[in-house]
């Protein structure tokens, strides 16, 4: 269960990767994986997967046995048993309660056209209006706000006061938890240490520590990796239906990560196997050489 209360010491490294199974893994998210991996790695650390099965709707019939067989085929292979949100229903539904029991909750009636008819930022219409659950969304009192955190590679990040104080949703309308509820609690719940995820994820940082802070519980270490984009400048996403990586033959796609990383893999590691790349990978692994940026262009 998720303690409301106390404040934990961090555990010693433990990072993981969580991967939303809309999709089948492409280099963006190779990069992500490998980087998360490589890091716990070479602190001695445990590296776990995740599986964010929490929308249904949006997912791709197979892509999780896909995703984990892609990991494995890259050498990337998790410390514990796999974590699948769609399995985690009850932690949620009691921190939802806890919350609920601190007056930390109140459900919400508003539509997403009418919050922007206002301005975009939604205003705490519905949290003395005592609504019923039904049909409505469940919103987090968020008295926090907190807009600047320091990212390992990406310095000093300040956001808009006004969206950091927002009171975000933790439960949409439609019955499914959102992915701030969700990625927070199993963040507790798995004691993670060190997040190191895609730059599409800088801004929702402020809101999950916000979240952490509520819950009175220590946040992880954040490390984001500059975004894959096209030369159009389009991210690389499993809904732009950007190219899955090749399970059959990993060696260059792991070379060009790790180029992309700012490794300087020697050039005769190409002909390696896949362990060795890897074993390279892992004893000159220095997060530093990432260059400090929110999105590189790849050809
Ligand atoms: N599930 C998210 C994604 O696939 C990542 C969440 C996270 O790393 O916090 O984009």
């Amino acid at each position: 269960m998720v303690n409301l209360d106390d404040k934990r010491p961090h555990a010693l490294y433990r990072g993981r990767f969580a991967p939303s199974p809309s999709g089948l893994l492409h280099f963006g998210s190779l990069v992500t994986a490998l980087a998360s991996y490589l890091d716990a790695k070479h602190n001695n650390g445990t590296w776990l997967v995740r599986i964010e099965d929490i929308d249904p709707p949006r997912e791709l019939a197979g892509a999780s046995s896909k995703i984990l067989k892609t990991l494995e085929s890259y050498g990337l292979h998790w410390d514990e048993s796999v974590l699948y949100q769609s399995q985690q229903t009850d932690i949620y539904q009691q921190t939802l309660k806890q919350l609920a029991h601190k007056q930390l909750t109140y459900n919400c009636q508003c539509t997403r056209a009418q919050i922007k008819k206002l301005g975009g930022i939604y205003p705490s219409t519905c949290r003395s209006l005592n609504l019923p659950p039904l049909n409505n969304a469940i919103r987090l009192i968020n008295k926090v706000g907190i807009f600047k955190f320091n990212d390992t590679i990406q310095g000093l990040i300040t956001g808009d006061k006004k969206v950091a104080e927002e009171d975000f949703i933790l439960v949409r309308k439609d019955g499914l938890f959102a992915y701030q509820l969700a990625v927070v609690v199993d963040d507790i719940f798995q004691n993670i240490t060190h997040v190191v995820r895609g730059c599409d994820l800088l801004e929702p940082t402020l809101r999950q520590l916000s979240f952490f802070e509520i819950l009175k519980t220590n946040s992880p270490i954040y490390s984001h990796i500059p975004l894959a984009v096209t030369p159009a400048g389009y991210k690389l996403s499993k809904q732009n239906k950007a190219p899955a990586i090749n399970n059959q033959k990993p060696q260059p796609a792991l070379i060009s990560a790790l180029r992309y990383l700012g490794q300087n893999p020697p050039e005769d590691l190409r002909f390696e196997s896949v362990e060795n790349i890897i074993k390279w990978a892992i004893t000159h692994w220095c997060m530093s050489k990432i260059t400090q940026k929110q999105q590189i262009v790849i050809q």
